[in-house]
């Protein structure tokens, strides 16, 4: 098996499982309860919540576990837009990941007036495009920092100095998921109030996700019930998903450069063999870290090449895993010719890949590229 799709979900770590197995068996005292069982299960959330703190570099106190990165992201843009008396102007960009358009489209129906940045043909996002969109009444400026399609980095430094300058009491929100465990995270430096990640594309389970919000900030939550996490996330706390988080932040967090450099050069690896087999490809976005490529293989519908890739055991997407097999909004953002959109592979990677598997994937490639060829010609 073949598996180039991490940044649609990755494995989970061992180490994380079997955390996440012993709190399921052995530790599975609800955090809340007052009793032994329950001060070893608080024992484990907040040393948990520790080690989400340490790869955020955090305050454990700035931490809020949540059920994945979609309800971290929904509670940042929320809370931040439902602040009395602030204004009703958001700012985002075209190329984010469906839970923070959806959740902007929701708060268009509201009353919000939301402008979406547009990407340039590389899929970069400008400053001075930022520049011109803030207003006196912006209350939240919401961004990737990585973007999950194309690799592309926002700079979300300068986006969080040039929001504080020019619109001092909006919201600045970071979604964080495909950067977290691939790029050093760093709230101070850029001026973030919230940040939100997740724990199924770093090797912890599906189901887990955690918002960052910068000491000082209040929101209000979207559940109400026993006060759990501060009262903004309350109900019981899924602690062996949580457990398995720390575990799997613990362990990412010492090999960022390590993984990066592997990482880089199975990319780079890539991107030869791409242009020396199959010249005709084309890359789509200038991605910014070595986690992320797409490639167009222009005549190759991508789901006719993604089955292909299948019966080999090779497994990659043609864009982002939430939006099924729908044309790719980011692509189309970029404004690509609808053949590019139609045939393009997103291949992403984990540290735990090499280059038997982009060979794997290559040869994949070469034997579906020449059937549908040899079917156009019949
Ligand atoms: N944001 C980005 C950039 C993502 O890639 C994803 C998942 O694909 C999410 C948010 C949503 O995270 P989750 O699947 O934990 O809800």
């Amino acid at each position: 098996m073949h598996y180039l799709d991490h940044s649609a979900t990755t494995f989970v770590l061992p180490e994380a499982a079997e955390a996440a197995c012993r709190v399921m068996t052995q530790q599975f005292g609800n955090p809340s309860s007052v009793h032994k069982m329950g001060i070893e299960a608080s024992g484990i959330l907040e040393e948990s919540r520790r080690q989400v703190a340490a790869i955020l570099h955090a305050d454990p106190s700035e931490i809020t576990f949540t059920s994945c990165g979609t309800e971290a992201i929904n509670t940042a843009i929320f809370g931040a837009a439902h602040r009395k008396g602030r204004g009703k102007h958001i700012v985002t960009t075209a190329i984010e990941h469906s839970a923070t358009l959806h959740a902007c489209r929701r708060l268009e129906q509201e009353g919000y007036d939301v402008t979406y940045l547009e990407p340039d043909a590389t899929g970069h996002i400008s400053l001075s495009d930022l520049r011109t969109a803030l207003r006196p009444d912006t209350v939240l400026l919401t961004c990737m920092l990585v973007n999950n399609e194309v690799g592309t980095v926002l700079p979300v430094k300068e986006f969080g100095k040039l929001l504080r300058k020019k619109s001092p009491h909006a919201l600045f929100h970071i979604d964080a998921v495909q950067g977290l465990a691939r790029l050093p995270i760093k709230p101070k430096l850029w001026n973030a109030d919230c940040i939100s990640v997740s724990g199924h594309k770093i090797g912890a389970p599906k189901g887990i996700g955690a918002l960052y919000l910068r000491k000082g900030v209040h929101i209000a939550p979207l559940f109400y019930g026993g006060g759990q996490e501060r009262g903004l996330r309350p109900g019981t706390e899924p602690l062996p998903n949580i457990a398995a988080f720390g575990t799997a932040c613990r362990l990412r967090l010492p090999q960022l450069e390590e993984n990066a450099q592997h990482v880089g050069a199975l990319a780079d690896y890539l991107d030869k063999q791409i242009a020396q087999r199959f010249p005709w490809a084309v890359p789509n976005g200038a991605p910014d870290i070595p986690y992320v490529r797409n490639y167009s293989f222009p005549g190759c519908k991508s789901e006719v090449l993604l089955r292909v890739l299948e019966m080999h055991e090779v497994y990659v997407s043609s864009g982002s895993a939430c939006n099924k097999g729908r044309a790719s909004h980011v692509l189309a953002a970029m404004k690509l010719p609808h053949d590019r959109i139609d045939s393009a592979l997103r291949i992403s990677f984990s540290p735990s890949n090499t280059t038997e598997d982009i060979d794997a994937l290559l040869d994949a490639v070469e034997e579906g590229a020449q059937r549908l060829k040899r079917d156009e010609t019949r």
